[in-house]
């Protein structure tokens, strides 16, 4: 039986301009995506600059700990380009000027009726062993070279070379000796620490190298990308991946969100529409944030009726009806005018759900009763409110966006409890 264990491969985009704050190296995006489909994990990406021996140290170094490598870029006919005679001498091995690649090349030149500049000539030129791979779109051609049990394949740098040379020769030929099958899943959370995280699941964090677990956290958000290896079969990855899913959502509980990557706006979108329920919103410290977030959702004006931005003592009276006289008493950032904002955004717009977020989200405007980060959220629905007093770290920015998350799971975990409630009177 095979080993249980994906194969690594290591990315070496090749170019001085990818060091550069102007050009991105985007090819191992598409390399990575394609090797995970047949099996492989992309272990280790690096970019060198068009230097001899820095590539060459680079490729050493990938080939201990690797065993696939593709190189792509500094193919080209300048003196710049530096793979092909970098890769030679890291391996030991001659350049040999193959007769056919430079026949396609002069002939790519002559229908082009153009002469063949001589440096072109050196595109020709193969690694003692290598296999050629013919470039359709450009004159460079790719190189796969075995070294022991290890590959080494060149690629040019132009992305409408590199993909079809890919599609065409390389994973044909990676996928015969296939490696075995790589799955993905990807579970979102809210309303969770990373050391909440970490005391909730820190037993399940896989033990053997056929599972993977990473944990992202973001401003109100904790993401799990899961992956699961099998040798064998898609299916008995499917298995592995789907166990190790339910373990962590029984632990997680309904703090997951979202199994199949979706954002909360959207999972709150898909709730209010199946329950045929309406939305408003009034804002305060999230400026808008909100609705923004809500109305990115296609589809979101079969339920989002309406968003105020009540920034101002003046405008939460005006536009939400806050009686002036709990502001003075309580402040505009207090319990009660949460409350009174969520009443009054659902009673303005006729709407099932009103939604609220009063704060201070900093760096001014702090006192020690009311530090930067509280936030009050609030929901008001037909017959009955809730608020809730958050203490929010980070900058400004941060403070708003866990202010927007906080908010929506309000809905989220109220829209979830109404059906929960419905299922059991129906039972
Ligand atoms: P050429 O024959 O065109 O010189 P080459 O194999 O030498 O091909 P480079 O000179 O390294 O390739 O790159 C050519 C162009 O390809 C770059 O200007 C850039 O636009 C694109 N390119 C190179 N590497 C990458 C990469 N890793 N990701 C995205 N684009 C890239
Ligand atoms: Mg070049």
């Amino acid at each position: 039986m095979k080993k249980e264990l994906p194969g690594r491969v290591e990315i070496i985009a090749v170019g001085s301009e990818l060091l550069t704050p102007y050009f991105q190296d985007t090819n191992s995006l598409y390399l990575s995506s394609r090797l995970n489909d047949l099996g492989w994990t992309v272990a280790f990406k690096t970019i060198v600059g068009d230097d001899r021996e820095d590539l060459r140290l680079r490729l050493r170094e990938a080939l201990r700990r690797t065993r696939l490598v593709m190189v792509m870029g500094g193919l080209g006919p300048t003196g710049d380009d530096i793979t092909r005679e970098a890769v030679a001498g890291a391996l030991g091995r001659d350049l040999v000027l193959q007769r056919d690649v430079l026949e396609r090349i002069e002939d790519r030149f002559r229908r082009r009726q153009l002469p063949m500049p001589r440096a072109n000539k050196k595109q020709a030129l193969i690694i003692r062993g290598a296999a050629v791979l013919p470039n359709r779109n450009g004159t460079a051609p790719g190189q796969l070279i075995r070294v022991g049990g290890k590959k080494i394949v060149l690629l040019p740098g132009p992305p409408h070379e590199l993909k079809p040379m890919c599609e065409e020769s390389v994973w044909p030929a990676l996928g015969e000796e296939q490696c075995g099958h790589l799955t993905r899943a990807v579970l979102r959370a809210t309303g969770l620490t990373e050391s909440m995280v970490e005391a909730l699941i820190s037993d399940l964090y896989p033990k053997t190298t056929d599972l993977g677990l990473t944990i992202l956290a973001s401003p109100g958000q904790i993401e799990f990308q899961l992956c699961a290896f099998s040798a064998v079969s898609r299916v008995l990855a499917e298995n592995k991946l789907r166990r190790l899913k339910s373990r962590l959502i029984r632990r997680l509980r309904n703090h997951v969100f979202s199994e199949t990557g979706e954002s909360l706006e959207e999972i709150v979108g898909l709730l209010l529409k199946k329950q045929k329920k309406t939305l408003a919103v009034a804002e305060s410290c999230s400026g808008g944030l909100i609705s923004h977030r809500l109305t990115n959702v296609p589809g979101s004006s079969e339920y989002f009726l309406e968003g105020a931005i009540a920034y101002s003592n003046a405008a939460k009276i005006d536009l939400l009806a806050v009686p002036p006289d709990l502001i003075e008493t309580h402040g505009a950032v207090s319990f009660p005018v949460a409350r009174a904002m969520a009443s009054g955004i659902r009673r303005r717009a006729r709407a099932d759900l009103g939604l609220a977020v009063t704060g201070i989200a900093g760096p001014t405007g702090g006192s020690p009763d009311k530090p930067v980060g509280l936030v009050f959220t609030a929901l008001a629905w037909p017959g009955g409110t809730e608020v809730q007093k958050n203490l929010f770290l980070g900058k400004r920015e941060q403070v708003k966006l866990q202010s927007t998350q906080k908010a929506l799971d309000m809905v989220r975990r109220h829209l979830l409890q109404k059906a929960r409630a419905k299922k059991r009177r129906t039972r």
